[in-house]
């Protein structure tokens, strides 16, 4: 979108000045902040520049701050790669990508601040705490290449991750958005419920690796985890809902026998269908002191006394899906 004539009014001469030499130097300007190739040192944000959007974040990241950020990008990159990257500022984070310029800042809009600006509407107020990096490597090789040249990983996911040591979501974008929605949440739940369990961790995150717009609002539809789970729900294999939601990280990731995203994502979806989602997770990080698993607060929204009935219910649920539709809980 292009930027209203009367904020341009409001630019000093000297970021005016700044603003111009910018575009003429090929930077594209938009809602998702300037794009700025890997080697150009233009590296103003003009998109952020009038006295009345040059506040802080939430986090406290002044538009300076996301200057030095771009600039010690460049650095890092060029260090490593004659890759050409493009950099778009996308608050709170910035976006690399190799592909090009204008698929990358297409992703910042279309993607990142898509979800973003979603997901900060029902959960989240605070930005991270970090300025974080959203690394998007145009294919396979390139993701291998640069997530070792960058980071000293191979990473054991063909999609993407989060790495909070390498303050980077960091993905493979050829095999699509999904992922980077679903790494997304993972920076704002540790901003916004830090002891909040794996289980509605991994359960948001995956719900929204495939999503859309309801009514306004970020909706997940059914996808992929759904048939292994039919088939664990058949095989009678599908944890407790207190022993899912109890577990520690160790448990979560290292011990799970295969269904405990699964059922975790379908957990929230079955309370997004029932529009009691959000009110869960309020009603849960009020009380998170005395029920840190979650599971007394689960019970209380859905008024089940009978959480063993309750997971029979939920059970049926699950096997009525079909991926690629939605159905209404009543
Ligand atoms: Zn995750």
């Amino acid at each position: 979108m292009t930027k209203p004539v009367h904020t341009a009014l409001t630019i000093p001469l000297a970021l005016l000045l700044l603003s111009l030499s910018c575009q003429r130097g090929g930077a594209v300007t938009s809602d998702a902040g300037t794009t700025v190739p890997s080697n150009t040192e233009v590296l103003v944000d003009v998109s952020d520049s009038s006295p009345l959007t040059r506040s802080r974040t939430s986090a406290g990241f002044t538009q300076a701050d996301f200057t030095r950020h771009v600039k010690a990008l460049n650095t890092r990159i060029k260090r490593v790669s004659s890759a050409e990257f493009s950099i778009v500022i996308q608050k709170p984070f910035v976006v690399i990508g190799d592909e090009p310029r204008k698929v990358v800042q297409q992703r910042a809009v279309d993607t990142v601040k898509w979800a973003v600006d979603r997901l900060k509407q029902d959960f989240f107020t605070r930005d991270p705490e970090h300025i974080l990096d959203i690394w998007l490597f145009k294919d396979e090789a390139s993701y291998k290449k640069h997530t070792r040249l960058l980071f000293g990983d191979s990473p054991s996911t063909p999609y993407g991750y989060y790495s909070p040591r390498h303050k980077a979501l960091i993905m493979n974008i050829a095999t699509g958005g999904g992922t980077l929605v679903h790494e997304i949440v993972h920076p704002f739940i540790e901003a916004n419920f830090p002891a909040c369990p794996p289980w509605l961790n991994e359960g948001l995150g995956s719900l929204y690796e495939q999503s859309g717009e309801v009514d306004g609002h970020i909706h997940g539809f059914t996808n992929w985890r759904l048939p292994g789970l039919q088939r664990a729900i058949r095989q009678k294999a599908v944890p407790s809902f207190k022993s899912l939601m109890e577990m520690d990280a160790n448990s979560f990731y290292n011990e799970d026998k295969g269904t405990n995203y699964a059922q975790s994502r379908y957990l929230c979806h079955y309370l997004q269908e029932k529009g009691a989602l959000v009110k869960f997770y309020q009603e849960f990080i009020a009380r998170q002191k005395t029920d840190p698993s979650g599971f007394k607060s689960l019970q209380k929204v859905l008024a089940e006394p009978d959480m063993d009935a309750f997971k029979t219910k939920w059970e049926n649920y699950v096997m009525g899906l079909r991926q690629g539709t939605t159905v209404t809980v009543e």
